[in-house]
C-alpha cells in the first residue's frame, strides 16, 4: 500500500484518502485577458510530463481536505517530500538528507 504524508495532518495515510490535483507551481498570468489564444492555451492546457521528479498538487480529500504539494518520482512512484501549498519548491537534496536521518 502506498502511504502519502500529509503536511497538515503530519502523518502518513493510505493513498486512497488522497486525490491528485495536477501540476504544482503553475503561475497564473497577471493580466489573463491580454493573452493571445496561443499564450492562453499554453497556460491552461500544456503541462510537463517528465520521466523522473515532478512537482504535483494533491488534496487530502478524505482527511483534512486541504491541498498540498509533493515532489514525486514518476519512475519509482515514490514521494520524495510533501509540503504545504504556497511554499516554494523544496531543495530535494536537503529533503533526501532529512528523510535519511528519519529512517535511522
Ligand atoms: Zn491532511
Amino acid at each position: 500500500m502506498l502511504l502519502i504524508h500529509c503536511p497538515y495532518c503530519e502523518e502518513a495515510r493510505p493513498e486512497i484518502e488522497f486525490r491528485h490535483a495536477g501540476e504544482a507551481h503553475i503561475a497564473r498570468p497577471a493580466d489573463i485577458a491580454s493573452l493571445t489564444d496561443e499564450e492562453f492555451s499554453r497556460f491552461f492546457f500544456y503541462r510537463d510530463n517528465p520521466k523522473g521528479i515532478t512537482f504535483e498538487r494533491w488534496r487530502h480529500l478524505h482527511g483534512c481536505a486541504r491541498f498540498f504539494n509533493a515532489a514525486r518520482d514518476t519512475v519509482t512512484d515514490k514521494f520524495l517530500v510533501t509540503y504545504p501549498a504556497g511554499e516554494a519548491k523544496p531543495d530535494l537534496v536537503e529533503a533526501a538528507n532529512e528523510n535519511a536521518k528519519g529512517a535511522t
